[in-house]
């Protein structure tokens, strides 16, 4: 059984995400999205606001499930049995802080690989911070999120900004 586990702070899920989701889990036999609780980011969704709103986009697949943690990803991975990081690159400007992380991860615990997949060329503009920034501003988000869940994102999100 191979697992491998997305990790982020879905701040909300977007496309993008949902993208390496899908695909990865074509690769492995389990996929574990794991919601991380230890971020620097201020996050505007609660936890279990982010969880929530990525099961609902999900349950279409049957080899994912979703969790949250806060302590060392290498720490997850072992208990979970899980052999692989996937992260999803963007543009170059991720790859330098990812790469800093896959070393760390590695020396931390040489069995787990950090693997990175391409984002499609569609979603490379994409990510969550842009995505609130559209919505706060009463732009169309329709292309941006899953449509399991635009619903609930837009009005949160033009909850939040008044
Ligand atoms: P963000 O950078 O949008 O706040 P997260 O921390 O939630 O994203 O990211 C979780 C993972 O998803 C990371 O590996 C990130 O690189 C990847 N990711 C985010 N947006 C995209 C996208 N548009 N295309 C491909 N991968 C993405």
């Amino acid at each position: 059984m191979k697992i491998a586990i997305c990790p982020g702070s879905f701040d909300p899920i977007t496309n993008g995400h949902l993208d390496i989701i899908e695909r990865s889990a074509k690769l492995f036999d389990r996929i574990i999205v794991v919601v991380l609780t230890n971020t620097e980011k201020n996050t505007t969704f609660s936890l279990t606001e982010r969880r929530d709103l990525i099961e609902r986009c999900v349950s279409h697949i049957p080899n994912v499930e979703v969790d949250c943690f806060g302590g060392l990803l290498v720490d997850y991975a072992q208990k979970r049995g899980a052999c692989a990081l996937v992260k999803g690159l963007r543009a170059i400007s991720d790859f330098e802080y990812e790469f800093q992380m896959a070393l760390t991860n590695k020396i931390l615990d040489p069995n787990i690989e950090t693997l990175y997949m391409n984002t499609q060329s569609e979603y490379m503009y994409l990510s969550s911070s842009i995505v609130k920034q559209v919505a706060k501003l009463g732009g169309s988000i329709e292309r941006f999120v899953p449509a399991e869940v635009h619903d609930i994102v837009c009005s949160r999100l033009k909850e939040g900004a008044k």
